[in-house]
């Protein structure tokens, strides 16, 4: 097998490998808290057993919000009581089907009403006839369900309808995931990514599943990356807030850029949010990133922020923490029981959303000022990094190129420049400079830290 089949079929596994943890963790009933939480973050331990699973009790007081209530479902549907027989007792919007029927933190109900009483409790997308909607209402009290306009329109106004919801509010708690895998030194990367969904494929199993197989990627490096890196899972907004709560001190003094991975499994595009400020390393890693894996990438200011980097990038908490994505949330499909594995989320579109945080990551670890140790050029041919023979024949071959290149890099190593800035200032992505940099080091012609 040539080199480049040899990449392109261990690619083809890894993207498989992405979906199947996808499908084995799309189809839980999650909330901001509750047992299929715990599930899930047991599954992802499985794939990295350093995960930490942490809880944080009800009622606890995170800046300005409480960690609610533990909600957990039994039960619910709607049995249609009618005089044609042809649909009296039939069960609709049942949650066992589908997790997405039941609006999120839905209290308990078991009533009889009427069409239109029952009716005030239904959600549809008018927009999507045949998708059911991803509804929630974790702060305020109420009971609903969600089905298809299309469902919706075969109810009948003469029909009675027998609600159940059998759900319970504990004094439980809330849980996150955390991992710290240690680095040369204390200050770090931050990856986060939410899970709180219940079996929606790109908004969010997508981000659980590259985020666990960056965790277990760079917790078996065989050396130690440069920063330390962390990775967090938690549920959006309130887990996020609870985290800060807990942590916030120590990550503004140490985290040098954060990526948040939400919607990152679809083939559509690549995109990213920036951080307020918009010019912070994490800004400028992800946009000379997106610039050299692809064409079609969008690039948001953080006025259309969606996720978690609300909280990370709020004004007295500042961590530089940009959206790392493929299509964002503008996708049709989005919150909606649409967005399926296999439709929206494919094997290369997890693959193509896995490469780009990797690259981000990497060249965070890697993004240095490097700086030249001799006077004047060095000579590069008792070295063996330079052609012996120039002539104008010569300097239209590879080596020749090769040391223009070196030399082109080299002189731009004033120690002000760092590897992205002079990677943009030749064109190149940054990884392809990552061999002439080892070479460099290797000969001592520069150093970087
Ligand atoms: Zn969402």
């Amino acid at each position: 097998m040539s080199e480049e089949n040899l990449t392109q079929s261990s690619n083809e596994a890894l993207g498989a490998k992405l979906f199947s943890f996808a499908q084995k963790i799309i189809n839980m009933p999650r909330s901001i808290t509750g047992q299929a939480v715990r599930d899930t973050l047991r599954e992802i331990q499985i794939k990295v057993p350093k995960l930490k699973i942490c809880e944080v009790k009800s009622g606890t007081q995170v800046f300005d919000w409480q960690v609610p209530l533990e909600w957990n479902v039994k039960e619910a549907y709607i049995k249609i009581l009618s005089k044609d027989k042809s649909r009296d007792g039939k069960i609709i919007c049942n949650f066992h089907d589908n997790y997405l029927h039941l609006m999120g933190y839905s209290e308990s109900v078991h009533e009889v009403l009427d069409y239109q009483t029952l009716k005030a409790h239904l959600y549809t997308l008018k927009d999507n006839e045949e998708a059911i909607p991803y509804i929630t209402s974790y702060y305020k009290r109420r009971w609903g369900f969600c089905l298809s306009h299309k469902e919706l329109l075969t109810l009948q106004e003469e029909d009675r309808y027998e609600v159940l919801i059998d759900t319970s509010f504990t004094q439980g708690v809330l849980n996150y995931g955390e991992l710290i895998i240690e680095g040369e030194i204390q200050d770090e990367i931050l990856v986060s990514t939410y899970i709180c969904h219940p079996n929606l494929a790109n908004n969010e199993t997508s981000g659980m599943v590259v985020a666990t197989f960056l965790a277990d990627y760079f917790s078996n490096l065989k050396v130690k990356p440069y920063y330390t890196l962390r990775f967090v899972f938690a549920p959006e907004t309130i887990g996020s807030i609870t985290y800060l709560s807990l942590h916030m001190q120590y990550l503004k003094e140490h985290v040098k850029a954060a990526f948040n991975l939400t919607c990152i499994g679809d083939d559509r595009k690549y995109s990213f949010i920036t951080t307020r400020d918009g010019n912070t390393l994490t800004d400028k890693v992800v946009r000379h990133v997106a610039k050299h894996i692809t064409e079609n990438y969008f690039e948001v200011p953080w006025l259309y922020r969606i996720s978690d980097e609300r909280q990370y990038g709020a004004p007295l908490v500042n961590i530089p923490m940009v959206v790392v994505s493929r299509s964002l949330t503008n996708y049709p499909e989005y919150h909606s029981s649409f967005d399926k594995l296999g439709t929206v989320v494919t094997e290369s579109g997890l693959l193509g959303g896995y490469n780009f945080a990797l690259k981000c990551i990497e060249a965070t670890l890697q993004e240095a000022y490097p700086q030249v140790t001799v006077f004047c050029e060095p000579q590069l041919g008792k070295r063996g990094l330079y052609p012996d023979l120039s002539s104008k024949e010569t300097w239209k071959t590879k080596a020749f190129y090769d040391a223009r290149l070196l030399t082109n890099f080299l002189s731009y190593c004033d120690g002000k420049h760092s590897l992205i800035d002079i990677a943009e200032i030749l064109h190149k992505a940054v990884w392809e400079l990552y061999g002439i940099v080892d070479v460099l080091l290797n000969n001592n012609l520069i150093k970087i830290r």
